[in-house]
């Protein structure tokens, strides 16, 4: 089989949709060279090759003799050979994964210099600095990369030699100054390693290749596909590219920009670019780029092809792209291409912009925003009317407000998290190890580096607030401060960061709900277009029901009244409910209830107007009402020391209820349907008040739809008996009211048994609504107020990948559900069934809902957005 993969011009074996096997950087380098786009040639080793290395150490024969074929084509393409003392072919080794891994990885460039190559390279092109330039550069990037020498030996002996030679910048050495490093850098080989720095370019070839496959497993990397949720088994590629140099004088240089702003999404290039320069020092923060509109003055052809590629990627891949280009002494070569990372807000502008341009359809654009985006874009902003003192301006590099403590090291910041303190995280410059500080901090602020740096990039992709190249800042690590204009922070101060305007600002700033922006409400109206699955709300107050109906909401699909029982004015008289001894004096203490459910549905059904609204009837255990025991006591011995006789029955009374009501396991006790059994006053009550709302505002022309639900039924008896009762109490009032209410009786599926008898359960029910909280419960045994005990646990040691409770258990209770689901429909084919769990907003369990079939997922107010994105993407 084929395990190298060759690209350049007229000679390309791969193709832009094999990234699976040449990783996302070989494949993007294929399709441009397919594209006719000048890319300098080379060869892609797989994936699968990585895969084997890694686990059996070596590579096959078949391996390496395609290696050295692929080798001998591109010496002679170039009509130049490594490590040829004349004219050599110089080469570099890159990593790609199947989804780019930003920064993870490293590069090896300038490979093929020797002490003698070297030599023949300064000959050739006639520039003794360049070429010593290159090989300082290729030795330190090889110790650092392929031999783990800590970067930093290199950098410090630079350092040193500036001061010696008092000069500013890299560019400022020459080239007896860079020879000499050179030297040195070898010297820290020699001393780290204990051997020499290889002289032959084929063992340096080979030593680098078998580094890139190693860095997989290097710990950053690890943290990072954790993080993102990628896949330790696919493994990397290798790409061995011919050298370009973009650091041969001043009609050269070296970029990274976007096709769009990957900020806020606007049709605009944008990048930054280095003149004279080479490789990651744009992204390293070494020297501050410029911005790429500045380049078209300075090498207008290039720039100009450079504009035509970019439009010609855009319109092939039909998405925003990241591109790496270097110009060598005006010619222009692209070194990279992959679509972009982007911001919540950019990635709503590009989607409906493209839609507009029409180079995506609505579908394509539904698919292109995120879950997560959503979920930031209805994050929390910075007051616009807030009073700020703002303490600095860097660049705002990925959009969002963050409040918290400030912190020097990626270490503090992921101790403070578990310790629930939020943090912002403020550094010179970030690098891949503080990737897992980055991910706890609430926010980052970096001195250096600019919109492209690793601290702008990783902020965006993980929707981070960042704001880089705060310049004005001086960080004290060893007093553990930063100053600013005349401002010492120390640490553990409090400071806000606005990563959309750049602004640091001076303490704990107040942050507002957000606004969803006419783009986003777009999207999410072609989601509505899209999707086949309802979305509805979890609401149980006006306020709440009427803002999930602004976001999109199609009703209710849990309105809890237990909620409603915990009012500072309901509860005197919900205690009395629950006190009463006999059936009398419970109806007495329910009446005074009445008007108050009753006030409850008039807002909520006037909310909801035309739109389905799903109550459900009392579901807790009543002692969930009554004060603690251990404060009654407390109280009891209060007054009996004072000696106030009065009231010591009364308290008594109290303790005495109390007792009798605690129950051992109360989640499985006395609740739901069984109360309703025991006590049908209460559920009267309940139907009565919501009946007297749903008349009086049918009387007023209203178009009410009430669905009555019945809680934690098992037995469809409970059902049958319950139901009849309710009916009979509708009947009751419609007729006091003079008025028909076309309105339903239902169930919840959360008992395992509810869901295996279902069609049994179904001859009662006008619908299904799966609790899957407590089906997640009963299914599992998991006590969910107790699972924070052990899940985490579980979840360290593989033994559950989710919390069930944040993610539905496809397996276990899913299945469940499909049965309840077709043992329900085996008798009505039309039963409507929903799901009203914490599920019904998260994106996983969203999609499992449509693909099993059910009509709506309910979720509370700020997920409805989620949800109609979701539901839209799942029938995509
Ligand atoms: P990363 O995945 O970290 O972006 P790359 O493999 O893209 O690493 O390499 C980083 C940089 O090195 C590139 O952006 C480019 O500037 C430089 N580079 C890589 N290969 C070459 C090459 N063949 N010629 C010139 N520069 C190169
Ligand atoms: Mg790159
Ligand atoms: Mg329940």
């Amino acid at each position: 089989s084929k395990f190298v993969y060759f690209f350049g011009k007229d000679v390309t074996d791969g193709k832009g949709s094999m990234r699976d096997l040449l990783g996302g950087k070989g494949a993007g380098l294929a399709e441009m060279a397919n594209l006719g786009i000048p890319v300098p040639p080379g060869f892609t080793i797989t994936t699968e090759v990585c895969v084997l290395y890694l686990k059996n150490k070596k590579y096959s024969e078949e391996v390496l003799k395609q290696v050295e074929e692929a080798i001998d084509k591109l010496e002679t393409l170039n009509n130049k050979k490594l490590g040829d003392p004349e004219d050599p072919l110089l080469v570099s080794v890159r990593s790609g994964a199947r989804v780019s891994m930003p920064g993870m990885m490293d590069t090896v460039l300038n490979l093929g210099l020797t002490d003698k190559s070297v030599l023949g390279l300064a000959n050739k092109v006639n520039d003794e600095r360049f070429a010593y330039d290159c090989y300082r550069r290729f030795i330190s990037m090889f110790g650092d990369v392929v031999l783990g020498i800590d970067f930093d030996k290199f950098e410090s002996l630079i350092e040193d030699r500036k001061k010696e030679l008092k000069v500013e910048s890299d560019t400022d050495l020459d080239a007896k100054a860079l020879k000499d490093l050179a030297e040195r850098f070898k010297g820290v080989i020699k001393l780290e390693k204990g051997f020499d720095f290889p002289q032959d370019p084929k063992v340096q070839l080979q030593m680098a290749i078998d580094a890139v496959f190693e860095s997989w497993n290097n710990p950053r990397a690890i943290t990072y596909r954790k993080l993102n949720e990628i896949d330790d088994s696919w493994g990397t590629a290798v790409n061995v590219q011919t050298m370009v140099y973009g650091n041969r004088g001043n009609t050269s240089g070296t970029g990274v920009a976007f096709t769009r702003n990957p900020s806020t999404g606007e049709r605009k290039f944008f990048g930054e670019y280095l003149i004279n320069a080479q490789g990651e020092d744009v992204v390293a923060g070494i020297r501050t780029p410029d911005f790429i509109d500045t380049l078209g003055n300075k090498i207008p052809e290039a720039y100009n092809q450079l504009v035509d590629i970019c439009q010609k990627l855009e319109a092939h891949f039909k998405d925003m792209q990241d591109i790496e280009f270097t110009i060598q002494e005006g010619k222009l070569y692209m070194l990279q291409t992959r679509t972009g990372k982007r911001t919540a807000a950019s990635a709503v502008k590009l989607a409906t912009d493209m839609v507009a341009e029409g180079l995506i359809d609505k579908e394509t654009a539904v698919t292109r925003v995120k879950a997560e985006h959503i979920d930031l874009l209805l994050h929390p902003r910075i007051d616009p009317n807030a009073r700020l003192e703002v303490i600095a301006k860097g660049l705002p590099a990925s959009p969002g407000a963050a409040v918290g403590k400030v912190v020097f090291t990626a270490e503090a910041a992921e101790e403070m998290a578990e310790k629930g303190e939020k943090t912002i995280l403020v550094r010179t410059e970030t690098s891949p190890e503080d990737i897992g500080g980055m991910a706890a901090a609430q926010g980052v602020l970096t001195v250096r580096g600019g919109m492209t740096s690793h601290a702008a990039v990783v902020g965006r992709g993980m929707g981070k607030p960042c704001v880089v190249g705060c310049g004005e800042i001086s960080i004290d690590i060893k007093s553990r401060l930063f100053m600013v204009n005349g401002h010492t922070i120390k640490e553990h101060d409090y400071v806000t960061i606005d990563g959309s305007t750049g602004s640091v600002i001076i303490g704990k700033v107040e942050l507002i709900d957000a606004e969803i922006s006419d783009d986003l409400k777009k999207i999410l109206l072609w989601a509505d277009e899209i999707r086949t699955l309802g979305v509805r709300t979890n609401a149980d107050n006006p306020a709440d029901a009427g803002l999930a109906r602004e976001l999109g909401a199609e009703g209710i699909g849990l309105c809890r009244t237990e909620h409603m029982f915990f009012g500072e004015d309901r509860i005197p008289a919900v205690r009395e409910m629950i006190m009463a001894e006999d059936e009398k004096s419970r109806k007495k203490a329910l009446k005074r209830l009445l008007p108050m459910q009753k006030e409850d549905f008039l807002g909520i059904f006037r909310s909801m107007e035309g739109l389905p609204v799903t109550i459900r009837l009392l579901d807790p255990p009543l002692h969930e009402f009554l004060p603690d025991k251990e404060e009654l006591d407390a109280k009891l011995r209060e007054l009996e020391a004072s000696g106030d006789c009065g009231k010591i029955d009364e308290v008594k009374n109290v303790i005495k209820r109390v007792v009798s009501l605690k129950e051992l396991n109360p989640m499985l006790g006395h609740r739901g349907c069984r109360l309703g059994i025991t006590y049908p006053e209460i559920y009267d009550m309940q139907v009565r008040a919501i009946m007297e709302a749903a008349c009086e505002l049918a009387n007023d022309g209203m178009q009410i739809v009430p669905e009555i639900m019945i809680p934690l039924v098992g037995l469809v008896k409970e059902l049958s008996i319950t139901r009849e009762e309710v009916c009979k109490m509708a009947e009751t009032v419609m007729a006091e009211k003079g008025v028909k209410i076309d309105y339903k009786v239902g169930t919840m599926i959360e008992l395992p048994r509810a869901a295996i008898v279902a069609d049994q359960i179904a001859q009662e029910a006008d619908f299904f609504s799966f609790g899957t909280n407590d089906l997640t419960q009963t299914t599992f045994g998991f006590s969910r107020d107790d699972v924070s005990k052990f899940v985490p646990i579980y979840q360290k040691a593989g033994i559950l990948e989710h919390d069930p409770f944040a993610v539905l258990d496809q397996e276990g209770v899913g299945e469940i559900m499909k049965i309840g689901i077709s043992k329900g429909r085996s008798v009505k084919p039309e039963l409507k069934m929903g799901i009203c769990g914490e599920h019904g907003g998260e994106p996983k369990s969203i999609h499992f809902a449509h693909k099993i079939g059910l009509n709506y997922v309910s979720c509370s107010p700020y997920r409805v957005p989620i949800a109609r994105l979701v539901a839209a993407q799942s029938t995509i």
